[in-house]
């Protein structure tokens, strides 16, 4: 690179932050003369439980991998405490945020001049879809996400195969333990099966309840979910394995058979059983992705 290059990308990085609102996320006081200043207050119904431990933010920031022209989403900025974050380490963040409010402060105030932040206002599970159809996968998406949302948020991106390489999600750590659970697990759900099919998952940080204000009533966890290589499911059998998973986990003391009954005839679950070689007895929290996939091909092989 030459010189007069050199310093073209030093100045446009010293540009980019002061484009960075000024405003310390892990003052209580300050968050709450902000949200007084607008009149502004906290809405239990859209889960906001603000992170103000900048050693959280920081550490969440940097399991994104938040580089120069990285391009992530983030579900819920809020007053943009992870999202300053994220700018400031050069990656471009779009971010659905539902409350009318802080989305006053985000444009308004926050990130006002930042052309690498760009708001979608209104719920994310209705409006991420659009965005997707227009800028395409993300790189990242890094999320401290509505506890209320969070599962319904990634289930939908699996089943629609929007599968970015890296997601990073403060979440219940109940929530995490299922994303993380292997078959026979306790806490193994029709929701392991489907977040496993593409990712490796793993707990990487149990956050203190005193990193969040208010305090919320719930532990949580940082997952970190990984795309493999490639899917536990073959692409064309991809959308029928999510009904198998669907029906083998909808009543959960039932046997698979019992499950299997409300979505197909008896006679074809029997020959599928016996072609997948799986007894009818058996319980779906013990069937593994690959068993699923091969009940899955039986199923629907006819
Ligand atoms: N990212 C901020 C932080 O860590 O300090 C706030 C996180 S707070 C747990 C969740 C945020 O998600 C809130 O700002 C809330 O308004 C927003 N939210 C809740 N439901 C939403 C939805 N369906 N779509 C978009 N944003 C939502």
């Amino acid at each position: 690179m030459s010189q007069t290059q050199q310093v073209a990308q030093a100045q446009s990085r010293v540009q980019s932050l002061a484009e960075i609102w000024d405003f310390d996320y892990t003052s209580i006081n300050d968050i709450t003369g902000l949200l007084k200043e607008n009149g502004l207050y906290m809405t239990k119904k859209f889960g906001q439980n603000f992170l103000i431990s900048d050693s959280a933010l920081n550490k969440i920031r940097d399991f994104a991998k938040c580089a120069e022209g990285v391009r992530v989403w983030e579900v819920g900025p809020g007053l943009g405490a992870l999202t300053a974050k994220m700018l400031q380490s050069g990656a471009r963040v779009t971010a659905f945020e539902i409350d009318r409010g802080f989305c006053r402060i985000l444009r308004e105030k926050a990130f006002v001049n930042n052309s690498r932040f760009t708001l979608v206002e209104g719920d994310a599970l209705k409006n991420w879809k659009t965005v997707w159809q227009t800028e395409g996968t993300p790189d990242v998406i890094c999320s401290n996400l509505p506890y209320n949302v969070g599962s319904v948020f990634i289930a939908d991106l699996i089943e629609n195969r929007c599968l970015p390489p890296l997601m990073v999600y403060t979440l219940q750590t109940e929530v995490v333990k299922r994303i993380c659970a292997d078959t026979g697990d306790p806490d193994y759900s029709g929701f392991s099966v489907l977040t496993s099919i593409d990712y490796e998952n793993k707990e990487v940080l149990k956050l203190s309840n005193r990193c969040f204000w208010p305090v919320p009533n719930v532990g949580s966890s940082v997952v970190l979910m990984k795309k493999r290589p490639q899917s536990q499911v073959p692409d064309e059998i991809a959308v029928p394995f999510i009904r198998t998973v669907r029906a083998l986990f909808s009543q959960r003391r039932k046997t698979v058979r019992n499950n299997l009954k409300t979505a197909f005839a008896p006679e074809v679950i029997e020959k599928a059983l016996n072609e997948a070689d799986i007894s009818e007895n058996e319980r779906a929290e013990n069937l593994s992705v690959s068993q699923i996939a091969a009940l899955t091909k039986a199923l629907y092989s006819r």
